[in-house]
């Protein structure tokens, strides 16, 4: 009867904490704690243990939702004999995520078709396995997103969006020029990072033509610079675009394929 009672108010305990997964599996865990004469101290380590593998697999599921990369593609993807100007012990050593420690930015500059968006993404999925949070945008969502903050009168919540996450992705900087409101916005989601929260950022500029990107705005875009380039490690991708090359090597055997035939 005690025993009966016992069971009813640990359920409500249980039901009371949201402890779902315990919950379900106490039955199944008191049955083999009876039969295997379990102590008390290895019965609840099992119940604990099957709460914490459920609260952190819903953390880490919301973690990834949130994160919104663009695709599944992780580091281990990446082919380094196709881009040989990405060395892999330079990747090996991001990977292991210090550089979020320090707040330290990525920078991958390239031509179309690299890697970059891949790499970055990579770090992402990195990051989101790591517990981190982690927030993928384009320069264009981004800008379109201020756009629409500035005209609902939502502007300082939304740069504290972008401050958030532990690494924030910004994707595909130069594609398009920014318009002095967009390039504002993206100075000030840098500067507000600055020392505090990584960004990985892509873009198919080098350096040297940031201004373009800023309406030819150099102030701007020598402030952005220095607070990106303070704390950071730039990968330079100058190889053949990886699409092209597929389709090059599909091309050529093709064309061999017609020769020997
Ligand atoms: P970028 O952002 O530099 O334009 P992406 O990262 O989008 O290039 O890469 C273009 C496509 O080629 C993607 O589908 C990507 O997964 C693939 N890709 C690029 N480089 C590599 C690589 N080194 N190994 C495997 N896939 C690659
Ligand atoms: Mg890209």
């Amino acid at each position: 009867m005690t025993e009966h009672s016992d069971y009813q108010r640990l359920r409500a305990h249980l039901a009371f904490l949201r402890m779902a997964a315990a919950a379900e599996a106490l039955p199944g865990l008191l049955d083999e704690a009876a039969k295997t004469k379990l102590s008390n101290q290895a019965f609840l380590e099992r119940l604990l243990a099957v709460e914490v593998d459920a609260v952190d697999e819903r953390r880490r599921v919301s973690l990834a939702r949130f994160a919104s990369l663009p695709s599944p593609f992780t580091l281990a993807d990446f082919d380094y004999s196709a881009q040989p100007s990405v060395d892999p012990k330079l990747i090996g050593e991001l990977a292991t995520l210090r550089f979020v420690e320090d707040a330290t930015n990525v920078l991958l500059i390239g031509p179309p078709g690299v890697g970059k968006t891949m790499l970055a993404v990579g770090l992402g999925h990195a990051a989101v396995a790591a517990g981190m949070r982690v927030y993928y945008t384009t320069a264009a969502e981004l800008a379109a997103k201020c756009h629409r903050a500035a005209l609902e009168g939502r502007w300082a919540t939304t740069m504290r969006f972008y401050a958030g996450p532990r690494l924030l992705i910004v994707d595909e900087v130069g594609y398009l020029p920014l318009p002095a409101e967009a390039a504002a916005a993206l100075f000030q989601v840098v500067s507000q990072r600055y020392l505090k929260g990584s960004i990985a950022l892509t873009t198919n500029l080098g350096i040297a033509s940031w201004g373009k990107v800023f309406n030819d705005d150099p102030m701007i875009a020598g402030a952005m610079l220095d607070r990106l380039l303070h704390r950071s490690v730039v990968i330079n991708i100058d190889g053949d675009s990886y699409r092209m090359r597929s389709h090059r090597a599909r091309a050529e055997a093709t064309r061999n394929a017609v020769k020997n035939s």
